[in-house]
């Protein structure tokens, strides 16, 4: 079993969902011919392969994110190749996990020169599993449904069957709903097996890379926790781990590299998955980072609000990172590809600390550049379109996620305090989002204002985020970003903060006249929002 095919120092090609609105799909009318063809000769073949794979692959497509060895000494390509040893034995585990069959059929894939097992094996890889993850996980190779709970259970094991149990067993409730275990039944009787022992295969050697790469760092407080969470991957107890993670400042390398989202189970959703990813501090970026973050408390103060809703921000900054992020496996590697991230999810450890924000530029750059600019040329107007870029959209995701935290979180009604969430009720997350984006354009213009960024800078982080606009409204009002920028877009609409021209039907943004930034933000429309928090 050897997943180790991606090398640690090459270029490494990931996959990106590309939007179908961009990319044709190829009409597919080849592939039945090519099956029979080959059926001799092919793994996958007799296998019930979905007849439109070739479709499927070319809504994917492979994006490079090298690894940037520049500026970076012997000693420290030793550490990241220690780190990639690491969260390579993470991607193995992921398997396990997700679907064993398929682990099996992907390792005799492998060897195949069959070009429709080649498919496969692309397909497999991008999803983890054998089943697709944007056709609501049915199996495009095989006829075998998913079962909810992956590997993580018993086959056939159902919800009601645990809730059962448990409550004739009250004792192992603990044990039954344990997130870092594999649950099994032997006849009447269930039983959790800790990840630790049950992949201790996997995980003892990384451990060990960990402890290796901790003797290559030069950064005390990385050498702490790559200890800590060596430790933490041997017996299941990651929260001292945590702690140590959050506790690094400005590092040079970072790692993500634990069993932490639960995305994989289906069945109790409490189970995680292990994911990795390793991370190189982005100078140029983290330098526009330490702009907000030397302003929070006086962007705080700035915000056009009663000062009984500002509590104060002096002191109190969370740990943030721009990082390119050059290798991925598991949770990170598969499907969609995520361009920020905020960890752990451990409520122990915000209460104790806090959590840290992690902004991948690589994985940004390639959203802007393979997604939000593609549509910008086709939406916004031609001396705008060029104008959007990675820097701009960066910068508008920085202060939207900075402004999460900026305001009161109590709604005040009738002299008396409410918790927001509370008061808002099922429209939160929306809003939330939205007051995000509106503060965080608010944010840009007063750092402009008081000469922290540049006149040109804002337009470019304004043009850049409404391009942004155009990308995430087509997820739809369901979705609480698409529907708070939805809110956003519409009211810029109303406002001529951003026209339409009818004749070309491309939009501009009203730069000279009226910026979103102060358009958004008149007092009463702060006021309407102004009860939001981090969500
Ligand atoms: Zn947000």
């Amino acid at each position: 079993m050897n997943l180790q095919r991606i090398r640690p120092l090459l270029p490494l090609a990931l996959f990106i969902l590309i939007s179908p609105l961009l990319f044709k799909i190829r009409a597919h009318v080849k592939m039945g011919m090519t099956a029979k063809a080959n059926a001799e000769a092919s793994i996958a073949a007799p296998l019930d392969v979905v007849p439109d794979i070739d479709a499927r692959l070319a809504k994917f497509k492979p994006i490079e994110m090298p690894f940037n060895r520049a500026g970076l000494s012997e000693r420290e390509q030793k550490l990241v190749g220690k780190l990639v040893d690491a969260a390579n034995r993470m991607e193995q585990i992921y398997w396990r996990q997700s679907d064993p069959e398929g682990l099996k059929l992907y390792v005799r894939l492998e060897k195949s020169a069959d070009p429709l097992d080649k498919k496969v094996l692309r397909f497999m890889k991008i999803n983890g599993s054998r089943y697709d993850l944007i056709d609501e996980l049915r199996p495009f190779v095989g006829k075998e449904p998913l079962p909810p709970g992956r590997a993580l259970y018993p086959r056939g094991l159902t919800q009601a069957d645990v809730e059962k149990y448990v409550a004739a067993h009250p004792e192992q409730k603990a044990e039954i709903y344990n997130e870092r275990s594999l649950l099994l039944r032997d006849e009447n009787k269930m039983a959790a097996v800790p990840y630790h022992l049950a992949f201790a295969e996997l995980l003892k050697p990384a451990a060990e890379d960990l402890r290796e790469a901790a003797k290559l760092s030069d950064d005390p407080a990385f050498v702490k926790f790559l200890n800590l969470r060596a430790d933490a991957l041997l017996n299941d107890d990651y929260y001292a781990s945590d702690l140590a993670w959050l506790d690094m400042k400005e590092p040079k390398f970072d790692l993500i590299l634990a069993p932490y989202e639960s995305y994989l189970d289906n069945l109790l959703g409490v189970r995680t998955s292990y994911g990795a990813a390793v991370l190189v501090r982005n100078e140029e970026e983290s330098k526009k980072l330490a702009i907000f973050q030397k302003y929070v408390a006086d962007l705080q103060e700035g915000l056009p609000l009663a000062k009984a809703d500002l509590p104060s921000k002096r002191g109190h900054v969370t740990p943030m990172e721009v990082m390119d992020a050059p290798f991925r496996t598991g949770d990170l590697l598969h499907g969609y590809q995520a361009v920020a991230d905020n960890l752990p999810n451990d409520a122990r450890v915000h209460e104790a600390k806090g959590s840290k924000k992690i902004f991948f530029k690589n994985f940004m750059d390639a959203r802007v550049n393979e997604v939000i600019l593609p549509i910008a040329r086709r939406l916004l107007r031609e001396d705008q379109s060029g104008r959007a870029s990675g820097n701009g959209y960066l910068a508008a995701t920085l202060a939207h996620e900075i402004s999460h935290e900026l305001g009161p979180n109590y709604s005040r009604s009738a002299g008396s305090k409410k918790d927001i969430r509370e008061a808002i009720g099922g429209d939160f997350s929306a809003l939330e989002e939205a007051k995000a984006d509106v503060v965080g354009l608010f944010c840009l213009k007063w750092l402009a204002d008081h000469g922290a960024i540049s006149k040109e800078q804002l337009d470019e982080d304004y043009i850049s985020y409404v391009a942004g606009n155009f990308r995430t409204i087509r997820f739809g009002i369901a979705e609480p970003h698409g529907r708070g920028e939805m809110m956003e877009f519409n009211y810029m609409m109303e406002r001529e903060a951003v026209t339409r021209d009818a004749v070309t039907g491309r939009y501009a943004v009203v730069l000279e006249r009226k910026p979103p930034g102060t358009a958004l933000v008149p007092p009463r429309g702060l006021q309407s929002m102004r009860f939001c928090r981090t969500i």
